[in-house]
């Protein structure tokens, strides 16, 4: 049996294909059945492009339906998906071509959609083994070169199927769908689900207040990063009405703040379930769906997943399992860097796991601070700033210090008054730990997943404490 990812997808798709996958914003819809037809197309087009099993088909395109369609399509033909941020410059698009060597890079989708219509369609997916690639994920990487992660047709397809079973996922869910498709949750995490079940995507380009909220009254489950749910807060509309037929609200690709988590469960009385991944290893830990979800927690492995914690207590989460990738392309010495002697991927999160299992993350290890010769670890500071009032969220860096290397210092979305906050730190944090000076912004700056940068604020605050 062909392990193609798209033959395996489409065996969740339902049996009467005039059910709907997308539902437009306008209230109009596209049919499984009618994406089905086009991706046969596309394939085919890809095919007669000169794509043969293994080649990379790249795509730098705005989120649209057909955009989806060159995806499946890609599967369809045997040929590994490249997708890239549509916020790429010129420069950064030219490394991954030279780097990937796609052999059809797109632009337009729409208009490639339309000139397939033109081609006999390819009716049988192309064999594939589960080792085989289905897909490249660039990282974001924000130092050096950005990193190729190979995933396989197999592990995208064990990750799939996990999520839609610990989720709950039936055909008479409705996802709304307002993540970017350039990255894996909203690639793979959210739309996988959703065709495995063969349901319904309410399909949104982007998130807009008003298109969510109208989306939510229809919708059941809402996948999202962090900065969504701040958003739907804000919005004196987002009441616990209008989040009533939504059964879960997911979230990731981000740490969820507690206040976050506390608040929208006094809005909506629902907790949000919030799981951990990358683009390494899609989903590798999740809250459960049954059974308590802590703020603050990603929740239990997922099954099949091996976690480990490096060192005693807290250390750099090591994981292995079905869904882990095959390693960076063309990067043998920095893959086998990645990877411990005995097969398991260094994630480069800081973490540590509860006598229940549960695993509590404390953010990069590259974001470590260490001041003195001691280790601090920003999430514990972040956690008492945001406690105090006038405090929205806060990051907190270290910066070069004279005496002791690094020192602490926070940037600080919220307002107050610099040395009370201070002096509030101090009361529930060692001298070492308590930030030597406090910043106050008014937007932490972030990435498309939500990520707050914090080598951006490094950079920027560098010299925040000389002279
Ligand atoms: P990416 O490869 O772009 O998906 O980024 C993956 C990284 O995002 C992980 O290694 C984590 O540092 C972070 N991340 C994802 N989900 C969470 C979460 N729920 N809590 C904290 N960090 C997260």
């Amino acid at each position: 049996m062909s392990a193609n990812l798209y033959t395996r997808l489409a065996e969740g798709f339902p049996g009467d294909r005039s059910a709907a996958v997308f539902i437009f914003a306008d209230g109009s819809e596209l049919s499984y059945g009618a994406l089905e037809t086009q991706v046969s197309h596309a394939a085919a087009l890809l095919v007669a492009r000169g794509v043969e099993p293994g080649d990379r088909v790249a795509l730098q395109v705005e989120k649209s339906p057909q955009a989806v369609v060159i995806y499946l399509a890609a599967l369809k033909a045997g040929a590994v998906f490249l997708p890239l941020n549509i916020a790429y410059t010129p420069a950064e698009v030219d490394y991954f071509l030279r780097d990937a060597e796609p052999k059809v890079f797109i632009q337009d989708a729409p208009g490639f959609v339309e000139e397939a219509a033109g081609v006999a369609p390819l009716d049988e997916a192309v064999a594939r083994g589960p080792d085989d690639l289905a897909s490249i994920i660039y990282t974001s990487g924000t130092t050096g070169r950005s990193k190729g992660a190979m995933l396989t047709h197999a592990a995208l397809l064990d990750n799939a199927r996990s999520l839609h079973a610990i989720w709950g996922f039936t055909p008479s869910d409705v996802l709304l769908h307002a993540l970017p498709i350039f990255h894996v949750h909203g690639l793979f995490v959210a739309m996988h689900c959703a065709f495995l079940s063969g349901c319904p995507m309410i399909w949104l380009p982007r998130f807009n207040d008003a298109e969510v909220l109208a989306g939510l009254s229809r919708a059941t489950v809402m996948m999202g990063v962090p900065t969504f749910y701040t958003r739907l807060l804000a919005n004196p509309q987002f009441t616990r009405e209008a989040a009533s037929g939504v059964r879960v609200f997911i979230s990731g690709s981000a740490p969820l703040l507690e206040s976050t988590f506390a608040e929208f469960e006094q809005r909506t009385g629902k907790r949000i379930l919030e799981r951990y991944g990358m683009s390494e290893a899609a989903i590798i830990t999740s809250n459960p769906l049954d059974g308590a979800r802590l703020a603050g927690s990603v929740g239990f492995p997922l099954p099949g997943v091996a976690l480990r914690i490096d060192g005693e207590g807290t250390g750099v989460i090591q994981i292995k399992g079905p869904s882990v990738f095959k390693g960076y392309w063309r990067m043998p010495e920095k893959t086998a860097e990645e990877f411990t002697a005995d097969g398991y991927f260094i994630t480069g999160d800081v973490g540590r796991q509860d006598e229940d299992g549960r695993v509590w993350i404390s953010g990069r290890a590259k974001d470590l601070i260490i001041s003195g010769g001691y280790n601090v670890y920003p999430k514990e500071i972040e956690l008492v700033l945001d406690e105090a009032p006038g405090v929205i969220e806060s990051a907190v860096i270290g910066v070069p210090h004279p005496d002791f290397g690094e020192a602490v210092v926070a940037v600080v979305m919220g307002q107050g008054v610099e040395a009370e906050l201070i002096a509030a730190a101090r009361t529930k944090l060692a001298a070492y730990k308590t930030p030597k000076r406090i910043v106050f912004v008014d937007e932490l700056p972030r990435n498309a997943m939500g990520k707050v940068q914090k080598n951006l604020l490094r950079e920027r605050f560098a010299d925040v404490l000389a002279g």
